[in-house]
């Protein structure tokens, strides 16, 4: 996907400050936090969102969240609690649509809404 920035950010056409990656999923850090902790975590593969990749590429959906899970019990931030995001449309917020994981943490995060 040419225009894609997360497509460029696996291409190394943009930096990225990766803090996990294996053969198939990268975990970056967001680039405008909203918590102490934001990261993304995507596929390797293109996908729009959380419903492209759920139904074209199941496998990479599964790939993603185990990849989230390894890091978040490595890094300690399943014990200090964290919440994942992932925005479906332009109304909830997405921005980029290369499917991606928000993953938050905080000590104390505040609750969602509008
Ligand atoms: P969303 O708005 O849910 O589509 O999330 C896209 C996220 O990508 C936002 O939180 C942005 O801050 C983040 N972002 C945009 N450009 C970059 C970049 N070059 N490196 C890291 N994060 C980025
Ligand atoms: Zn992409």
């Amino acid at each position: 996907m040419e225009d894609c920035l997360f497509c460029k950010i696996l291409k190394g056409e943009i930096p990225a400050d990766k803090v996990y990656e294996n053969e198939n999923v990268i975990g970056f850090n967001d680039i405008a936090p909203q918590a102490p902790t934001h990261i993304l975590f995507i596929h390797k593969n293109h996908t729009s969102n959380f419903n492209d990749i759920t139904n074209n590429d199941p496998e990479g959906l599964v790939q993603v969240c185990e990849a989230i899970a390894e890091h978040t019990e490595k890094s300690g931030l399943k014990d200090a609690g964290y919440r994942v995001v992932s925005n479906i449309g332009e109304t909830s917020g997405q921005s980029v649509f290369h499917t991606h994981f928000h993953i938050l943490s905080a000590p104390r995060l505040g609750r969602f809404g509008s």
